[in-house]
């Protein structure tokens, strides 16, 4: 179904929704999944492009988490491992295992990771990816080119799984629309409607591309807006106490040639006590993350120059030669909603590093958690969204459901590439428009590609003729080609570490 079949669909729907999802990430995206799969009607409504949230932003990892094993959360751990075994299995095409190896710097360093690793390995059972063991110096120089020599003991080599986060949430999405939700991206949701007796009954949201305005009911509604949980709950409270705080995270990107490695590499104690990987991630180098605590959330965030100084100055300690500022070829940032441990008493606490929240008004507010998770969390929402809506008890699927890959395309087309330090060509951009709901210029460059994320320079370059191949599959003119490009480079400035925008546009 393309966007207009989909407002169609919600225009001439008379009944209630059984569900209405907000927010398009991973959490709102898994709801849909989940909630489909079950048979039941379900609308899923993001106010901007999927994906643009957190969960284009992560580290890209599908993992237990060896952070929260060092913090002593065994059950988080454990649940984030099964999920991965999941995940491996249900979306082979974007989900792969990646070799880790931490290297050490003295014979206590070998025993205190080997041995953590081991109890990780245990924890994954039979969703186990492969063993974990110490390897010898001579082993952690040939996996780790470049790593720090000096005192060098050793290292430990472990297994967790990588993916691409944006390709993903469109396969999730697009698997939702094949179990029959209606899936819509720049529907922004403004109100939320209740009955004579104080319950939610509906919303209203607009098309954010024609303004149009929507009322639809729904018997349940799912708030998976991460980030911005409070502003939708403070929709029918106005004075609802903050169930999230915000962590900002940044990651670098620089060519492979700084870590020449298909093995990732893991920093396990920056100064400001954080573990930083340095992973190899579509043909670049990945480095991050970080935390700092932020006021608000932001659908852009920016990095300060003192998170990137943090991430160059940990490397430099690990790497030799280490790349430096002027070698960043992108920087992005995504913000965590962290969830606040004191609130109210009708916040039943999921022990799972995720939370639901049923307020008076019925509104289901689910929020933390982690990428890996999404699926566990999604089942627990759509559980508690039937009891809440009285809907026909079911059970989730999703555990054995496949995720459906990308779409091929009609004809068999292949394009020329876009540009040779990057992995995409003509027909990514087509495909994008045709079946991956992409409408905007960054929807291409920055999720359906990840032209943006990769290479922030290139993607401004190649940005004329990426707009003029959209403006033919979506019948626009030379004015929205003009807009789409400067709207690009607004957004693409903030990967940029340089100030000096080089665009390819005729002037
Ligand atoms: C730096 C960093 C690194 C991370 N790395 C990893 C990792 O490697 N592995 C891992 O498992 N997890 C990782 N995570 C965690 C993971 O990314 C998040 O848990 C996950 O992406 C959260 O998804 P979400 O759907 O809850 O939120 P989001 O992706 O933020 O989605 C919420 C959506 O709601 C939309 N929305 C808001 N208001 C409205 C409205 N009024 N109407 C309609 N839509 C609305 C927003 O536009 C947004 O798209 C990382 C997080 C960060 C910050």
């Amino acid at each position: 179904m393309n966007r207009s079949e989909i407002l169609d669909r919600v225009r001439s729907r008379t009944e209630p929704w059984d569900i209405v999802v907000i927010g398009g990430g991973a959490t709102g995206a898994g709801c849909a999944v989940d909630a489909a799969s079950r048979g039941l009607d379900v609308l899923l409504l993001e106010q901007h492009d999927f994906g643009k949230g957190t969960s284009s932003r992560s580290t890209k990892l599908v993992h237990g988490g060896v952070r929260y094993l060092a913090q002593g959360n065994i059950s988080l751990v454990r649940e984030a491992l099964k999920e991965r075994g999941i995940l491996l299995k249900n979306a082979p095409h974007v989900v792969h295992k990646l070799e880790f190896v931490v290297p050490c710097y003295s014979l206590w360093q070998k025993i205190f990771y080997g041995a953590g690793l081991k109890v990780y390995d245990l924890l994954s059972g039979k969703y186990s990816l492969g063993r974990s063991r110490i390897i010898s110096r001579a082993e952690t120089l040939q996996r780790l080119p470049g790593v720090r020599t000096e005192r060098l003991a050793g290292g430990v080599l472990y297994f967790d799984g990588q993916f691409d986060d944006a390709r993903l949430l469109i396969d999730l999405v697009r698997t939702a629309q094949a179990c029959g939700a209606a899936t819509l991206n720049y529907a922004k949701v403004t109100s939320l409607n209740k009955n004579a007796d104080a319950k939610l009954d509906g919303l209203t949201f607009d098309d954010t591309e024609t303004g149009e305005e929507f009322t639809v009911s729904a018997k349940a509604i799912i708030n998976a807006t991460g980030a911005f949980c409070d502003s939708v709950r403070r929709m029918t409270n106005a004075e609802a106490k903050s169930l999230v705080i915000f962590s900002r995270g940044i990651h670098l990107v620089f060519d492979k040639k700084f870590f020449p490695s298909d093995t990732a590499l893991l920093i396990p104690a920056t100064s400001d006590g954080r573990v930083l990987f340095c992973i190899p991630w579509l043909g670049s180098l990945l480095v991050g993350t970080t935390d700092t605590v932020v006021d608000r959330p932001e659908l852009e965030p920016k990095a300060l120059e003192s998170e990137i100084e943090f991430v160059l100055e940990t490397v430099r300690s690990y790497l030799s030669p280490a790349p430096e500022r002027n070698d960043i070829l992108s920087v992005f940032a995504g913000i965590r909603p962290l969830v606040q441990s004191d609130n109210s008493k009708h916040t039943p606490r999921l022990s799972r590093g995720h939370t639901i929240e049923i307020d008076e008004s019925h509104l289901l507010t689910i929020t933390g958690g982690k990428w890996t998770t999404y699926r566990q969390m999604a089942e627990d929402a759509v559980d508690q969204a039937i009891l809440i809506a009285q809907l026909p008890r079911s059970t989730s699927t999703t555990a054995d459901l496949k995720i459906i890959g990308p779409a091929s395309s009609e004809t068999s087309f292949v394009g020329q590439k876009l540009h040779p330090d990057l992995p995409y060509d003509e027909s990514d951009v087509n495909r994008a428009v045709r079946d991956e709901y992409a409408l905007t210029l960054e929807d291409v460059l920055a999720r359906r590609t990840r032209a943006l994320f990769l290479n922030a320079k290139v993607a401004i370059e190649i940005a004329p003729k990426v707009a003029e191949l959209m403006a033919v599959e979506l019948g626009k003119d030379q004015e929205w080609i003009t807009e789409q490009l400067d709207a690009f480079e607004q957004t693409a400035k903030n990967y940029l570490v340089h100030s000096d925008v080089v665009t390819n546009r005729e002037s």
